[in-house]
Order: structure tokens, then C-alpha cells, then sequence
């Protein structure tokens, strides 16, 4: 480890203890947070709320009765893992005294201060967190609409489409071509195209070593890159294959009847087609008004307050985080410093600048791991900013033993952040 990722564990402890102080409210009625998202971000904000002052009272609406985890999904993907692993329930999260909406939020009042469900319940709050992940831009790469995901799987949203991508590699036959297309930033989990790629050609080397994958991707680069291409040519010679924007990579259309991907220098059509399209926040962050023309949601950087509506706050993917990525660790440590300030902000107090923090593994082969960190703050621009000095990328040259290491801490991540926020 080098030193600097020493300075940022320091920093992330010191950073998380900083965040959970206790809060008395002054008499009166208790104070009513809406929570819309149960994943790494809403369940992660409502449980800090409780903690920060069980006084809060604090409902969770989720649409669904099981959350479907997406890191190590790729793992799934590239059959070393059951999608079971990947399941969490609610009940731990009820148990701390949080009432769970199981519903879609499908309407926000932010006069009234009412949330509203599908089935026409209404929650009225008097802070709302919104934390809603990700939506699927449908149509913005022409072609790639709902009926095409049914054929051309994006898999970026964990479950179902995980299950149809995991099929299609294992009903292809020796010899088959795989394509993945990763989009243009800002997009969920920046090292996640590279993961998937990878583990899609550990699974070829392994079971059908005649068969070939192909990333088209519309950049020039991409996260952890170096590490990627360097174990790539150790792991992967001849079998997996990067094209950038500049040599062609950007996807312009696609049709899933004839399972066609183009680009401005060319046509492919492989045997299985993993299609990872343009995003956006949630629907309800649009419908809630707190989404810009960028399609993602615009926040003060200490309180994570919308700044197109007062008294909404958004977290985890669907935020514009400045340079913290689209990560679940990210969205647990914003869930945290939102909790921390909409407790405060609720007793009348002013919430201090935080440190927030993020720590991101990919495997590349199931015994290799590689790894980024980072420490964020408040900048003079009004978006979160790298602290400088901190955090850092796995080194480029290392021995094996050290990918095997970061490999078995990657499986602690999971096991560790899982159990934080659904355990
Ligand atoms: C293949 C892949 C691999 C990844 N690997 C990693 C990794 O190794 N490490 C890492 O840190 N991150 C990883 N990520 C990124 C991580 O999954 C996301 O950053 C994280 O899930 C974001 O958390 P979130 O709470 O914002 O959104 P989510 O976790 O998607 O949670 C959103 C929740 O909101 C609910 N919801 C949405 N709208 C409504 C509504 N209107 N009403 C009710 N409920 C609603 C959804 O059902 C969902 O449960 C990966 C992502 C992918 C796709």
C-alpha cells in the first residue's frame, strides 16, 4: 500500500466518526425523513438517520422486497457466483425502527411536502432524501430501446438482465464473438465495462478458449486503465480486445433483430452483444424537479440539498458527486454525510464541511484485484474535489502475490459494506 492510501484510511475513519454525532431535537412533533431508494445509498441514509437521532422518524420506500447487489455482478456474469450472493432483504433495516414502504414513489409535492406511491399512499416529510440510482436514457443510442435489452442485454441494473447476459455466454458456442459497448461519463461504476470484460474472458479462457471479446467503447480512457491493459495482456493475450473512440469504438446504433452494433468505421455482429447504454438519474429525481438538463441532479456538496428544490436531498448515483464516481461505497459515504447534515439541518444547525470517501475493487481474473481510493471535499467551486495528496490507484508494477491479496479484500468489501447497510 502506498502512502498515500495509508492517509486516506486515516482520513475515512476519521471522516466517518466525524459524521455520526447524536442529535437531540428541541420538544415538539418528531421530525418525518422520506427515504426514496433502498440501495447502497437510501438504505445506508435511513439507517444513519436513526442512528444520528432515533427520535427522526424515518420511512424507506422501495419498490422491491429483495435488492439485487450489482458489484461483483460481473462475477455472476462470468459464472464464478451465484446471483444469490448478491440478494439482501429489508428486515435488518425495519428491525432499527425504519418503516419500509414497499411501493414506487411515482409523485413529489415539494410545496405540500408530500411523497406519493403508485398505490396513492401519501408521506408527508419534512426532508425528503432521494436516492433512486440509476435510469436507462431508452433511445438515446438509436435503436436501444426496452424491447432491445431483451436481446442485447445492458446487465447495469442487477438481476434479471444479469441472469439473460450469464445465458447468452453459456448457450454460445466455442469460437463465438462477445462485444460489450461502454458509453461516454458520466455513468455508473466507471471501472465496471473493464470488470465485465475481463471476467467475460476469464470464462472464454476457461470454457471456450476459440471464442473472443471485443470492448467498443465511446472514450479514449477509462478507470484504473493502465492496470486493466497491463493484466489484460498477461491474462488475456489475443483473446480480449479494446477499441477507443479514436479507433472506432463509439457505438452510433444498434438493432437487436439482426444483433447488430455500428459504428462511424464499421458493423458487428457477435454471437452476444452486451450493450451498456447512456444513463440518468432515477425517474423520480426528473419528476421530483431536482434533475438538470444533464439528466442528473445538481447538490449543495455539504448537505447534498438539491439546488433546484429546497429541502430535497439526493444521493448516491443519481447526485452530480463533482469527482466522486458513481460507486456503492460512494453512495454509502454520502448517505452518511447527507444523514449527518439532515439531522442538523432539522434542529436548525449548520452543518460542517466533510470529507468523504471512496475505495473501488475490480477483479480481473477471480485471483486478481486491483484497486482505487480516494478523499473528497467541498471546493471553492461548489463541487466535491479530490483532496490533494490523497488516495491512489494499486501499483503498475507488482508482484503477483499483491493482485491475489487485493482480490481476497475485494470479497471483504463486499461482504463488509453489504453488512453495514442491508445486515
Ligand atoms: C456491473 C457493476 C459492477 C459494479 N461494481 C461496483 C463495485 O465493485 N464497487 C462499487 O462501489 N460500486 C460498484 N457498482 C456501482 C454501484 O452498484 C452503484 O454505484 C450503486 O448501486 C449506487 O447506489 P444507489 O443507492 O445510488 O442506487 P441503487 O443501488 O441502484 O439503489 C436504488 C434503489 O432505488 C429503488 N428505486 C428507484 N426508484 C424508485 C422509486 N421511484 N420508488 C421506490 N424505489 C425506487 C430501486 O429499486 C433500487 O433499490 C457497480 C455497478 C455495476 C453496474
Amino acid at each position: 500500500m502506498t502512502t498515500s492510501r495509508r492517509e486516506f484510511l486515516k482520513l475515512g475513519a476519521a471522516a466517518s466518526a466525524a459524521l455520526l454525532p447524536r442529535f437531540a431535537f428541541a420538544q415538539g412533533a418528531a421530525p418525518r425523513v422520506v427515504v426514496v431508494g433502498g440501495g447502497f445509498a437510501g438504505a445506508s441514509c435511513a439507517r444513519a438517520l436513526r442512528q444520528a437521532d432515533p427520535k427522526i422518524t424515518v420511512t424507506l420506500v422501495e419498490a422491491n422486497a429483495t435488492f439485487t447487489a450489482c458489484p461483483f455482478s460481473n462475477a455472476v456474469i462470468g459464472g464464478l457466483r451465484a446471483i444469490e450472493a448478491q440478494q439482501f432483504t429489508y428486515e435488518r433495516i425495519a428491525a432499527d425502527g425504519i418503516t419500509i414502504a414497499r411501493g414506487i414513489a411515482n409523485a413529489v409535492d415539494a410545496q405540500a411536502r408530500t411523497v406519493t406511491l403508485a398505490d396513492g399512499v401519501r408521506l408527508p416529510y419534512d426532508r425528503l432524501v432521494l436516492a433512486p440510482g440509476i435510469d436507462i436514457r431508452w433511445g438515446a443510442l438509436p435503436g436501444y430501446d426496452e424491447a432491445a435489452a431483451a436481446t442485447l442485454p445492458h446487465a447495469w441494473r442487477a438481476g434479471e438482465q444479469t441472469l439473460l447476459l450469464r445465458r447468452q455466454l453459456e448457450a454460445m458456442d466455442d469460437g463465438g464473438l462477445v462485444v460489450i459497448s461502454a458509453p461516454a461519463n458520466p455513468f455508473r461504476c466507471p471501472p465496471g465495462p473493464y470488470e465485465r470484460a475481463s471476467l467475460i474472458a476469464y470464462y472464454l479462457k476457461t470454457r471456450k478458449p476459440k471464442s473472443k471479446v471485443i470492448v467498443l467503447d465511446a472514450k479514449d480512457a477509462f478507470s484504473k486503465q493502465r492496470l486493466f491493459l497491463q493484466a489484460w495482456s498477461e491474462l488475456y493475450p489475443g483473446l480480449l480486445e479494446w477499441v477507443p473512440l479514436s479507433k472506432g469504438g463509439n457505438v452510433t446504433s444498434v438493432d437487436a433483430a439482426t444483433r447488430t452494433l455500428v459504428t462511424d468505421f464499421g458493423r458487428h455482429q457477435p454471437k452476444v452483444a452486451n450493450v451498456i447504454p447512456p444513463q440518468k438519474a432515477g425517474r423520480i429525481a426528473d419528476v421530483a424537479g431536482v434533475a438538470d438538463r444533464s439528466g442528473w441532479c445538481p447538490i449543495d456538496a455539504v448537505t447534498f440539498e438539491s439546488k433546484l428544490q429546497p429541502r430535497i436531498h439526493v444521493i448516491g448515483d443519481a447526485a452530480i458527486a463533482g469527482a466522486m464516481p458513481k460507486s456503492a461505497f460512494a453512495a454509502n459515504s454520502q448517505a452518511k454525510t447527507c444523514a449527518a447534515a439532515v439531522a442538523m439541518l432539522l434542529t436548525g444547525a449548520v452543518p460542517s464541511s466533510p470529507k468523504l470517501i471512496n475505495t473501488c475493487y475490480s477483479l480481473i481474473a477471480p485471483d486478481y484485484g486491483i484497486s482505487v481510493a480516494g478523499v473528497y471535499q467541498p471546493s471553492a467551486s461548489g463541487l466535491l474535489a479530490d483532496v490533494p495528496g490523497s488516495g491512489g490507484v494499486s501499483p503498475v508494477e507488482a508482484p503477483r502475490a499483491v493482485r491475489t491479496a487485493e482480490a481476497v479484500l475485494a470479497e471483504a468489501w463486499f461482504r463488509t459494506i453489504t453488512g453495514e447497510v442491508f445486515g
